[in-house]
This record gives C-alpha cells, sequence and structure tokens, in this order.
C-alpha cells in the first residue's frame, strides 16, 4: 500500500505567523509539539537545535515553546535525537516526550520501544512521535562542498535549505540559488542509497512538503494517538486543514517519487547483496 498505514491525509499548515514565519514547509512539526506541550501531552521535546556552528545541528532537549520553535526549519544533515532521549528522561525527568525525525530515525526509535535492551524506562516515555518524509540526507562536508564549490556562495551565510522542483535550495540574506539535484548524487550518505521508507511509516504524525503548495505540508495521520493530538491541533484552531484532492500538485507526485525511492533503494540492495556485503533487506 502507498505511504504505509494511515488513517488519514490532509494538507495542513501552522496558524501561528511566528511558526509560519520559521518553519521549513507548513510548520506543521513546530506546532504539533508546542501544542502538546501547552496541553501537556507531552513534557518537553527533542529536537535539531541549531549550535554556533552553522549546520551543525545537534539533538537539544526543549523545555518551552520558544525553544521548540528555536529549533524550527530543516537540516539537510544528521541530528541524532534519539541520543537525547536518556538524558531528557533521566537528567530532566521528562515522563511524556516528543520527538521528530527522518523515516530512519522512526524506524530506530519503534525497534527502541518493541526491544527496549538498553532503553527501558526511556523508549516508552514517547508520546508524540513525527516523522518527516525524507529522499537523502548529507554529512555536514558535503553540503559545505557543493554549496561553496558548486554553488559558489558561502556556507556560513546560508540562512535556509530546500529541497524542491528538482534542486537542491540555498537562501542567503541576497540571494536565492538552485542546484539540479543531480549534481548534488554522490554526495548524499551511503546508506540512503538503500533506503526504502520516503514517508516516515511508523511515526504517529508524518509530514513533508511534496504533495501540497508552497508553505504547506502533506500530513499522514497514522497511529490513534497521532490522529488524537492531530484532530485536536486542528479543532483548537492552532493548524488549519484542506483536503488533498483540493491542492496540487496532490498525492500522485508524493506517490510517484515514494515509488522511485523504493525501486532504487531494492536495486542497490541487489547490487550490494550481489557483490557479498550485507544489507538490512
Ligand atoms: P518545522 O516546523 O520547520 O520543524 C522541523 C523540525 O524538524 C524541527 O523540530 C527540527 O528540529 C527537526 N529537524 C530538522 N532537521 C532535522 C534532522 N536532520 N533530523 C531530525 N530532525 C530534524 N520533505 C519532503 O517533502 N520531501 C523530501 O524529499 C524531504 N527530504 C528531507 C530530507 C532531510 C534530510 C530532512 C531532515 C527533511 C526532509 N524533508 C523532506 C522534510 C522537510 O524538509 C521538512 O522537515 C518537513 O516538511 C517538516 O516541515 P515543518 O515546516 O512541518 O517543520
Ligand atoms: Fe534516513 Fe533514509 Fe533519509 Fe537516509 S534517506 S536519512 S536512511 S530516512
Amino acid at each position: 500500500m502507498a505511504f504505509g498505514t494511515y488513517k488519514e491525509v490532509v494538507s495542513a499548515r501552522a496558524t501561528d505567523k511566528a511558526i509560519q514565519k520559521v518553519a521549513q514547509d507548513g510548520g506543521i512539526v513546530t506546532a504539533l509539539l508546542t501544542y502538546a506541550l501547552e496541553e501537556n501531552i507531552i513534557e518537553g521535546a527533542v529536537v535539531a537545535g541549531n549550535t554556533e556552528d552553522p549546520w551543525k545541528p545537534e539533538p537539544t532537549i526543549a523545555m518551552t515553546a520558544d525553544e521548540i520553535i528555536a529549533a524550527a526549519g530543516t537540516k539537510y544533515t544528521f541530528s541524532p535525537n534519539a541520543l537525547a532521549f536518556k538524558q531528557a528522561v533521566r537528567q530532566y525527568g521528562i515522563e511524556k516526550l516528543g520527538t521528530v525525525g527522518t523515516p530512519c530515525q522512526v524506524q530506530g526509535i519503534r525497534k527502541m520501544q518493541s526491544y527496549p535492551f538498553a532503553t527501558r524506562f526511556v523508549a516508552d516515555k514517547i508520546k508524540l512521535l513525527i516523522g518527516i518524509f525524507c529522499m537523502e540526507n548529507f554529512p555536514r562536508a558535503s553540503l559545505q562542498t557543493f554549496i561553496e564549490g558548486k554553488l559558489n556562495s558561502q556556507f556560513e551565510l546560508t540562512e535556509k535549505m530546500d529541497i524542491g522542483k528538482g534542486k537542491f535550495w540555498i537562501e542567503t540574506n541576497e540571494e536565492t540559488k538552485g542546484l539540479a539535484l543531480k549534481e548534488t548524487h554522490g554526495y548524499e550518505q551511503a546508506g540512503c542509497n538503500i533506503c526504502q521508507d520516503y514517508v516516515a511509516e511508523l511515526a504517529d504524525v508524518s509530514t513533508g512538503s511534496v504533495g501540497s503548495p508552497d508553505g504547506w505540508s502533506t500530513v499522514f495521520s497514522r497511529t490513534d494517538a497521532g490522529a488524537d493530538i492531530f484532530a485536536a491541533a486542528v479543532e483548537a484552531g492552532v493548524i488549519e486543514t484542506k483536503p488533498m484532492d483540493d491542492v496540487k500538485p496532490g498525492l500522485g507526485l508524493l506517490e510517484k517519487l515514494e515509488a522511485g525511492k523504493i525501486s532504487k533503494g531494492k536495486d542497490e540492495c541487489a547490487r550490494r547483496a550481489g557483490m557479498g556485503l550485507p544489507t538490512p533487506w
């Protein structure tokens, strides 16, 4: 089944202008985490926080809405958020935790919950797991290499990165530049080439830009917990929605990209298996 198991899919965005301003797309991750915090559904969240080094995110324990908002926006490199779970629970005393991750991270977190070796009394504290769509991810040094080498721009002046319409985009306070995605191939992390989950199928709620217009997000409510929190946020006016059938480009594009990722991942697995290399699937 395309997109994994879900109860509902809609196009949506945060209604709060402050969130819209800093969010990557429709601000769904930030709106849901801040709503859940304010409603005491969670007591804190692990997010990909900014550090003094440009584009070097760090798993960050956010205890306030402002701290969640400060971590908004996509970093196209690794933020191993699960690393901070134990600290969140043991040192911060968080009993109800929210977090966000790429599909592979969501898979890892579900595995922690199913087989909690070394994560007993930690993994079960996660009450809201938000997944973000992901086609590929880059080591930070790769980002710097193609931004400076191919886009002829300064890495540390980059204010926003985005992928869309076949290009990798960067924004500085002076200009917006796009690099054809085929030019970034080879820079992604090797593991991404065998990955076959585009839409974070195991999350409570998963979201990404593809399928929805600019400034909006495509959102899948998957689990009972995820669907309840998303519905309550919509009911409270924190998030506004439109039916997917009413927006362009719609689910057709998402399905096409998902199928492409799965088939590419399977081909690469077969290629590696043919060389006697181990693959997870
Ligand atoms: P916001 O409200 O801006 O919040 C984003 C949240 O994600 C913040 O809490 C932030 O801390 C967290 N975060 C940011 N970067 C990371 C990271 N690297 N790891 C873990 N958490 C992080 N969407 C698509 O539709 N198609 C794609 O192909 C696609 N590829 C992606 C590749 C990568 C590597 C990443 C990280 C994201 C990708 N996305 C893709 C998702 C998209 O860029 C947005 O993150 C998503 O739409 C959420 O937007 P938002 O406005 O709701 O989030
Ligand atoms: Fe993880 Fe897959 Fe995204 Fe790579 S493509 S970061 S393996 S979810």
